[in-house]
């Protein structure tokens, strides 16, 4: 519970603290210190067994002046409303740190759904699209998938949703299946983005991206197209870290480099890294103190670098594929030791962009290519890296501080003109 709590705080620490720098009045801090609005909802699901079970969901919608909401829901034994409201809270920042006209949303479900069936899990996707359908809208808060959803789950919530509307609302909902009005380029999108971010940082610091090695914890979507775009702009995938069958960690090493492509399609084929040709095991230990690594890159799960492995990492700059990986401890110690982080609401921000792509797409009806995708992505990103670099420069701070003013500035500019404040 504390955890949560402090989840929370540590966004509003930000946000006060991103406002004095910028020298706001304390309004702009009561604006943005809470989420406008929240909804709970009990779904009452009717179970394979014919019972019926009551789960609880939440919507928290941030701040809606750059435009309407945006931000996946998930479905999770340990959602609970401060959690949601943080993820919302993030995701406001992670939107106008990319500049694009959305604010943050997040929602979930309390459920395990490893304990469902299919049918239930559609049921339960179902009741939780008419719970909150009056909440969501294509003009007013987007959802998307998150953790333990997926494009099937988009589709049904996006059925549901346009039954109770009368006619088909594609962009009520991104992360579709492409059918369904999915985008092209949505699944690579979040690792294309950290690879831009990658790449970006090297220049900025001066690291030889073409001779570099790289780290990467959790080969998942993000990881995986993290490592292949890396190793298209040359650098050497030399570990990877992953969660095995049993709940434990491992890694595998390789100082001559992993053939990423090779390396995927045995992760595919075998359900783990363990034994592929010319790795050797390591233990997740090792994996962060690994001294023969520039690049490393937490694309798995929040908490990863925390105050145990920080004071053993190597690494000349870290990036963050997943949300939340580094703790505020690790970031500190990490900050002494004088290793860049490259912030979450910057690296990992191309699948947000993508998925606003997907929702232009479908309000104007007419589709692009992934080629016209993955250009447009690249250019959105590459602008938030300059934006972010500069004003770590200018204003002294770290990236994700820099990150969280770029992301305020913008904010606030329209709260001005609007005036709310
Ligand atoms: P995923 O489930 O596809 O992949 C996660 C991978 O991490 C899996 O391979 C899993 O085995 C591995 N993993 C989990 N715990 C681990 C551990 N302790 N050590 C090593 N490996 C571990 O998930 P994803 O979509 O790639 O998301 C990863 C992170 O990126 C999450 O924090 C997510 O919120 C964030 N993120 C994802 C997207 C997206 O578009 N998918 C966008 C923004 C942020």
């Amino acid at each position: 519970m504390s955890q949560k709590l402090n989840l929370l705080e540590s966004v509003q620490n930000e946000i006060k603290m991103a406002c004095e720098k910028l020298g706001l009045d304390n309004s702009y801090y009561e604006l943005l210190k809470e989420p406008e609005k929240v909804l709970v909802v009990q779904i009452p699901v009717r179970m394979d067994d014919g019972s019926i079970k009551t789960f609880t969901g939440y919507r928290s919608q941030h701040c809606t002046i750059m435009g309407p909401a945006k931000g996946g829901f998930r479905y999770h034994p340990d959602v609970n409303l401060d959690e949601v409201k943080s993820l919302s809270m993030w995701m406001t920042f992670k939107c106008a740190v990319v500049g694009i006209p959305y604010g943050g949303a997040k929602g979930g479900v309390c459920c395990n759904p490893k304990e469902l069936s299919k049918g239930e899990l559609e049921r339960l996707t179902r009741g939780y699209a008419r719970a909150i359908s009056s909440f969501v809208g294509d003009e007013k808060d987007i959802p998307a998938p998150d953790v333990n959803t997926n494009a099937q789950i988009m589709a049904w919530f996006m059925d549901e949703y346009s039954k109770i509307k009368g006619y088909n609302v594609p962009g009520v909902v991104t992360g579709k299946p492409i059918s369904l009005g999915g985008s092209h380029g949505r699944e690579q999108a979040t690792g294309f983005g950290v690879a831009i971010t990658v790449k970006k940082a090297c220049e900025a610091l001066n690291i030889d991206l073409a001779n570099s090695r790289i780290a990467i914890q959790g080969l998942g979507n993000v990881g995986s197209y993290t490592a292949l775009y890396c190793s298209k702009y040359g650098a050497k995938l030399v570990a990877a870290a992953g969660r095995a069958k049993d709940g434990g960690t491992y890694a595998i090493y390789n100082k001559q480099g992993l053939d990423v492509e090779k390396l995927l399609e045995y992760k595919a084929k075998n359900g783990t890294m363990l034994g592929f040709p010319g790795a050797k095991e390591i233990s997740a230990d090792e994996f962060w103190a690994l001294d023969d690594v520039d690049i490393l890159v937490p694309a798995a799960l929040e908490n990863a670098i925390n105050e145990n492995n920080a004071p053993n990492i190597k690494a000349k700059i870290i990036i963050e594929g997943a949300n939340g990986p580094t703790t505020p401890e690790a970031e500190r110690i990490l900050s002494e030791k004088g290793i860049a982080v490259f912030p979450d609401i910057l690296s990992n921000a191309g699948g947000v962009t993508a998925s606003y792509f997907e929702w232009v797409q479908n309000l104007m009806n007419y589709y692009w290519t992934e080629d016209e995708v993955i250009s447009k992505l690249e250019h959105i990103l590459t602008r938030a890296f300059d934006d972010v670099y500069n004003m770590h420069k200018e204003a002294n701070v770290s990236l994700r501080q820099a990150a969280y003013l770029v992301a305020i500035k913008r904010i606030a500019e329209n709260m001005k003109l609007r005036g709310w404040v």
